[in-house]
């Protein structure tokens, strides 16, 4: 059977040959799994995706949500495959088992999320948004708070939310004005409305865990003086049973372009002043809070665009090796001549090729910054530990961005592939790029994203970090120069790469200037070769990886019988297929971001010259 959602070969790739999972086995916070154990959680998460979620993802578009005297109901086709998801343990894969957790590694965790995410997002997340939530309360939260709210919320008995926005604080969250009242028995009342909540409401799970931004009355204006609660849909007793509801009150819905089976709520807190909730962490501190849990979203909604365009990609693929359409090339002229399924035309290959490259290089990069984590818990000291820490801040915001950029672009040239019929309901792709749409926009827009790279990321100490990440970048470039086959690409990724860096030092001092404004104005196309670079770093990677078992596989054949064992053995037209990768995004893409890398350094003024009224309109 053709493979859906995610190529089980690509990803068993990344675990084992380029990242070797089984590695991490050999720390203590993993000794006891291996690769057995691995194979056998990947299997089972393929099976319940494709068996369970995925024929959810058509069938919770067409019913939606109801919204009836402020109750969300959620498409009936979601209440089996949530029940297993929690019968299963699916919700915390890598918490602390005492916790309700699995323990696993982040890098295992990523191929499982993979397949859930791919199969449909909207209905993962209900699931995903118990332990975001759960875990800054594992982190910040009191022994009481934690013995009453996380064992339910990492089992995925209640869900959890991320509550910020506000009518008024979209991007600019300290704008916000729902206010926190300190009661003489420790708790808050809470006042105050906020929009665009995802799972703020739905019949899914018995109780909803909101972390809420609030100002404590008399706190200070901005970032400054918010802080960060958790209020229960209905509130939790002393003894962990369920009491009266908490006075949270859903006014609506969003009526979106995608996504139709995700809640996005309009919440009222407080409506009747009798909302309480309890403070997570410090007064004022609740933006560090919620940063904990807004970075590892970052990384999770980098992950919904690119598997989204895995999966994309596996339709379009299989769609163009059935399709039957025009001649070929060579027989145009030859009306009689049989019709070809598309994938034989040139330009339908261009397209294909185009797709492969950045879901190839957007899973190894997700799978990087999963792997990082792992690399940060299992680090030997400080040292080591904050060196990873540094890669993954850097690259967080390129993981958020690009992936969520490039996967909507791989999405939409999906419904190319399909044609006229990629534009109908009857096939995925459709969906798939009206789903995604949404990721470049949440957990902070890809303009934030990429403010947050040039203005505070890239001169991280005094820019060590990003030196270090070209050190990575360039342990990678040293070992594709001593395959003879690959030491062609390896000088170009390494004169890219340098170009780079000239380039962020130019952004980074044009940002401490009197032109900072026209620096900010290139901060997102700086992201966006950054990520090109960062492609073209993990396809190298991986072509490095796949050279020598690709000689190995061929060794002692002529040249006839190489070119026959790459079309007939999986693994050598695997192994070729990464080599082709890397030659065509390094070959045919990367020049194209030389191009891009001209045009920040002229730093050309005219966007911030423009006045106001020569926009015209
Ligand atoms: C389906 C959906 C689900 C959501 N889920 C949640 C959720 O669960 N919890 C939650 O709290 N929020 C949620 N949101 C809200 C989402 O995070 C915000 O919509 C987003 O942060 C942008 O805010 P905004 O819509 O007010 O846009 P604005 O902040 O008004 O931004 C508009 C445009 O201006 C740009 N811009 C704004 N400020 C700046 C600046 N300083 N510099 C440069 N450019 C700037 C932005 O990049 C954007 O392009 C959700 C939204 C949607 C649509």
């Amino acid at each position: 059977m053709a493979q859906v959602i995610a190529d089980r070969r690509d990803v068993d790739f990344v675990l084992y040959e380029q990242f070797d999972a089984e590695a991490l086995c050999g720390h203590a916070a993993y000794a006891d799994f291996n690769r057995k154990t691995f194979d056998l959680i990947v299997d089972e998460a393929r099976q319940l995706a494709v068996k369970e979620i995925l024929p959810t993802l058509a069938a919770g578009d067409r019913a939606g949500l109801v919204f009836e005297d402020g109750q969300v109901r959620v498409p009936d086709c979601f209440r089996r495959p949530y029940k297993l998801f929690v019968e299963g343990e699916w919700t915390a894969l890598t918490a602390d088992p005492g916790l309700g957790g699995q323990g696993l590694p982040f890098l295992v965790a990523q191929a499982v999320t993979d397949y859930q995410l791919g199969a449909n997002y909207a209905f993962t997340l209900f699931g995903f948004g118990c332990v975001g939530a759960g875990e800054m309360i594992e982190i910040f939260g009191s022994e009481e708070q934690k013995r009453l709210f996380l064992k339910k919320m990492y089992t995925g008995q209640w869900a959890g939310t991320m509550v910020l926005t506000e009518p008024e604080a979209g991007s600019d969250v300290g704008a916000l004005t729902t206010s926190a009242r300190r009661q003489p028995d420790g708790t808050y009342l809470i006042s105050g409305s906020k929009i665009f909540i995802s799972g703020g409401e739905h019949d899914l799970t018995e109780n909803i865990i909101h972390p809420v931004l609030a100002r404590i009355e008399g706190a200070p204006a901005g970032t400054k003086g918010i802080s960060l609660f958790i209020v229960p849909k209905i509130w939790v007793n002393p003894d962990g049973t369920l009491g009266e509801p908490n006075d949270v009150v859903c006014t609506g819905i969003e009526e979106k372009m995608g996504i139709h089976a995700s809640p996005t709520c309009s919440l009222a807190f407080g409506g009747k002043g009798q909302c309480r909730g309890l403070l997570l962490g410090e007064e004022n501190r609740g933006m560090k809070v919620m940063f904990r849990m807004m970075n590892a979203a970052r990384l999770l909604v980098g992950a919904i665009g690119f598997t989204s365009a895995s999966a994309a990609y596996l339709y379009a693929l299989n769609y163009a090796r059935e399709r039957r359409q025009g001649r070929d090339l060579e027989k145009t002229f030859e009306p009689d001549a049989p019709q070809v399924p598309i994938i034989r035309h040139p330009d339908v290959r261009r397209m294909l090729m185009w797709m492969k490259v950045h879901v190839e290089g957007m899973r190894s990069l997700v799978y990087y910054g999963a792997l990082l984590i792992d690399k940060i818990k299992c680090a030997a000291d400080d040292a080591e530990r904050a060196h990873f820490q540094g890669l993954l801040d850097l690259l967080t915001p390129v993981i958020k961005a690009y992936c969520t950029d490039r996967g909507f672009e791989v999405c939409s040239e999906a419904v190319q592939v399909y044609g006229g019929y990629g534009y109908t309901r009857e096939y995925p792709v459709e969906q798939l790029l009206r789903d995604v749409r949404i990721a470049s926009i949440y957990e902070g827009t890809n303009g934030i994203q990429a403010m947050d790279l040039l203005g505070r990321k890239i001169g991280m100490q005094k820019g060590q970090v990003f030196m270090n990440f070209m050190g990575e970048v360039n342990r990678i470039v040293a070992r594709a120069r001593a395959i003879e086959s690959l030491a062609d690409l390896a000088d170009k990724v390494e004169k890219a790469l340098n170009r780079l860096g000239e380039t962020a030092m130019h952004l980074g001092q044009t940002a401490m200037s009197e032109q900072f404004r026209a620096a900010f104005a290139h901060a997102t196309p700086f992201q966006e070769v950054m990520g090109d670079v960062v492609m073209a770093w993990m396809l190298l990677w991986r072509a490095v990886v796949a050279g020598p078992q690709l000689e190995t596989l061929l060794a002692d054949l002529d040249e006839d019988a190489r070119r026959e064992k790459i079309a007939r053995h999986k693994n050598a037209a695997f192994y070729h297929g990464q080599i082709l990768s890397a030659r065509y995004f390094i070959n045919s893409l990367l020049p194209v971001t030389h191009g891009k890398m001209d045009a920040i350094l002229a730093t050309e003024t005219a966007v911030v010259d423009m006045p106001e009224a020569g926009f015209g309109g």
